[in-house]
């Protein structure tokens, strides 16, 4: 809709001797870094994601299978951790369900809301007490591995992750986490 507006545009021949363009001198760099991840429109943005939990985090949300554009940039340097991952997601709003999935990989993740390019509501993730369905149990032999039984584990402990499969009781940690 809003057409960028074009001010102070002005004809050649100004009457100022000093009219000169210095823009050669400007630092490029901070504008490509800027647009490494295109804006949306409507939809959700994931900041603060840490740098090995990105796909994972793409995964639970089933991205894969996401019709509106997906951008996922992972490895970002970032000054307080380090390594962080962000994703963009057009067209897509998460549910509160989904952001508690999210918590499980990425404890500190930042949900944000946009809506006409504008961050419009901030969600912070909350981890969740019982993981239903989002990650598959790595024992072979557990019930959930065999059995058309949806997985189900309790989180004993959120930082480091430390989770307990309900079924066969065994613990896991994030690497070994594999989404369902
Ligand atoms: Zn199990």
């Amino acid at each position: 809709m809003a057409k960028p507006k074009k001010g102070k545009k002005r004809g050649k021949g100004g009457d100022r001797i000093r009219a000169k363009k210095v823009d050669s001198s400007m630092p490029l760099v901070e504008k490509k870094k800027e647009l490494s991840i295109s804006a949306i429109r409507e939809g959700t943005v994931l900041d603060h994601i840490p740098g090995d939990a990105t796909f994972k985090v793409a995964e639970i949300l089933h991205l894969g299978h996401h019709n509106g554009t997906v951008s996922v940039a992972a490895n970002l340097n970032s000054k307080s951790m380090g390594k962080k991952g962000i994703i963009k997601i057009e067209g897509k709003f998460l549910t509160q369900d989904e952001v508690n999935k999210i918590a499980i990989v990425a404890p500190d993740a930042t949900v944000n809301i946009i809506k006409n390019y504008e961050v419009k509501e901030k969600i912070k993730v909350k981890s969740p007490d019982v993981v239903d369905n989002v990650i598959r149990c790595s024992n072979p032999v557990c019930m959930t591995n065999n059995e058309q039984i949806n997985t189900k584990f309790y989180v004993v402990k959120k930082d480091p992750l430390k989770i307990r499969c309900h079924y066969c009781e065994r613990y896991m940690g994030k690497d070994d986490l594999e989404i369902v």
